[in-house]
């Protein structure tokens, strides 16, 4: 199950997550107008999960929480089972599709999908990063958000067609250079 540019994005308008969602989509909307009256030079993508050097400590994303986590050898706050499965893709190779986006021809507004196609259980995200942070830290498991979603992955046929791009950082190496990313600056005081 990938999802393509003709997902619509059909979300439960007063669900707890639905601002952003719904944020997202009349973004799309407003683009669209400008360029449809105006010949706005617009460019839509779609960034799924992404990640790497430079994350905030503390803005509650899956990598940074469970890798500040792991190298301080704290708890790992697992939500729900673990089961739920993301795709997440190295920051370069983010920027790197995004900048190809912006040199699109005027008439190719997108929207493109920017992210990688391999998913992987949060679970044994959790798994990985504990091992390559060589951990002490055990796996807590907190309850799940609400509309947190199963699953995420694109489908990046668009972006290889359009952009010639693809992913070319697999999660590994990913994860070491964010990895010595954070480890630098949880020394600092
Ligand atoms: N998640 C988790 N522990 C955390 C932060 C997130 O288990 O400390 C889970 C979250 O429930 C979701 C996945 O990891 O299933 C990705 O979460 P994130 O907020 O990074 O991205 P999004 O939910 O927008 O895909």
């Amino acid at each position: 199950e990938v999802q393509h540019e003709s997902y619509w994005g059909n979300v439960n308008p007063i669900g707890i997550r639905s601002c952003y969602d719904e944020g997202k989509r009349v973004a799309e909307t407003l683009c669209m107008d400008y360029f449809r009256q105006d010949r706005v030079q617009v460019k839509i993508a779609r960034i799924f999960n992404t990640y790497g050097p430079q994350m905030a400590t503390h803005d509650g994303r899956v990598v940074s929480n469970f890798i500040v986590q792991a190298l301080r050898n704290e708890d790992i706050t697992l939500y729900g089972d673990g089961s739920q499965t993301r795709s997440f893709c190295y920051v370069d190779d983010t920027v790197e599709a995004l900048t190809r986006v912006l040199a699109l021809p005027p008439d190719q507004t997108g929207p493109v999908n920017v992210g990688n196609p391999s998913p992987i259980a949060v679970k044994d995200l959790a798994q990985r990063i504990l091992e390559l942070c060589d951990s002490r830290s055990k796996i807590s498991f907190k309850p799940l958000p609400g509309d947190d979603p199963k699953k995420r992955c694109p489908d990046i046929a668009r972006a290889r067609d359009w952009l010639g791009w693809a992913p070319t950082t697999d999660l590994e190496a990913g994860l070491r250079k964010t990895i010595e990313y954070f480890e630098e600056k949880l020394k600092q005081p």
